[in-house]
């Protein structure tokens, strides 16, 4: 269970006024644009005090009817006055993300409850999980980014959604669910479930593609890199190891 990591997200909300159209109701899954000047090593980290980074993007997905009913801060959240701002700013907005980079950690792991069961008496999954500082400095760093290209747009109003000093990880509140690690693969059984084909150190017949095997969650969205390691993994199983079935990889 070790090695669990999430994803560092970040939002920018800006609102215009009634002359500028944004017309999100109109979306596509993959439609947007990124900034990746701030993702990985594509900058100089030195003097910001955090290692990773974080894509920015506008993706315009199409909003749905709840989502799309955000206002600018100080709107009460029920009642005419936000039935009147949700009317005036529905199609006049814009929501920026940064879905970046988190690194594992040793206090952030899975592992079996000591006390809670499922219905056939087995433990269920315990998830020990915080935000470090590395992860709010990060965080910071993409909100002032992204705050500076929603000021350039000059709206009316800004909305910030990231984290501060002090923050913890809080279930409640949306944050990406993009979950990493916990089953990882790496180079050694010592310190690793699986290695580079995702098959399991320990059972030669276990092969264990997914999200569960990356060793840190990377500033990226997931799926693309489940995919691809799936891919690499099934080219070894039926190019190596159904002719010659065994460990692929010697500890
Ligand atoms: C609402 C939502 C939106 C998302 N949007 C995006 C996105 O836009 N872009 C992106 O890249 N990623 C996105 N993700 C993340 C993406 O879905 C995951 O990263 C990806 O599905 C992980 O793949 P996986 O194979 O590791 O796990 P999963 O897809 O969760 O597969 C695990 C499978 O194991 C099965 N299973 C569990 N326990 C057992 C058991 N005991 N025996 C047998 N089978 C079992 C489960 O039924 C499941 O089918 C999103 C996720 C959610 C929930």
């Amino acid at each position: 269970g070790k090695n669990f990591a999430y994803q560092n997200m970040a939002t920018i909300k800006a609102y215009f006024d009634k002359d500028t159209h944004t017309n999100n109701f109109i979306g596509a899954g993959g439609n947007g644009v990124a900034v990746d000047d701030f993702n990985a090593d594509n900058f100089d980290h030195g003097p910001h005090g955090f290692v990773g980074g974080s894509p920015m993007w506008v993706n315009q997905a199409g909003s749905r009817p709840i989502a799309g009913t955000s206002n600018p801060p100080g709107t009460p959240a029920w009642g005419s006055a936000w039935k009147r701002a949700t009317a005036d700013y529905y199609t006049h907005q814009v929501s920026m993300d940064a879905h970046g980079a988190h690194q594992s950690y040793r206090g952030n792991y899975l592992d079996l409850d000591p006390v809670y069961r499922d219905a056939y008496g087995l433990p269920l999954l315990r998830m020990t999980f915080d935000w470090q500082e590395n992860d709010i400095k990060m965080n910071r760093f993409m909100v002032e980014k992204m705050g500076k290209i929603a000021e350039a747009m000059s709206p009316k109003a800004i909305a910030v959604l990231g984290k501060k000093v002090g923050d913890h990880f809080n279930t409640a509140s949306y944050q990406t669910t993009h979950l990493n690690g916990g089953a990882i693969m790496g180079t050694h059984p010592k310190t690793s479930a699986l290695n580079r084909y995702l098959q399991s150190w320990d059972v030669h017949n276990v092969f264990v593609p997914g999200a569960s095997a990356f060793p840190q969650g990377l500033g990226y969205n997931p799926t693309g890199l489940v995919a691809a390691l799936t891919y690499w993994s099934a080219r070894a199983i039926r190019e190596q190891y159904l002719k010659n079935p065994g460990p692929l990889v010697q500890a």
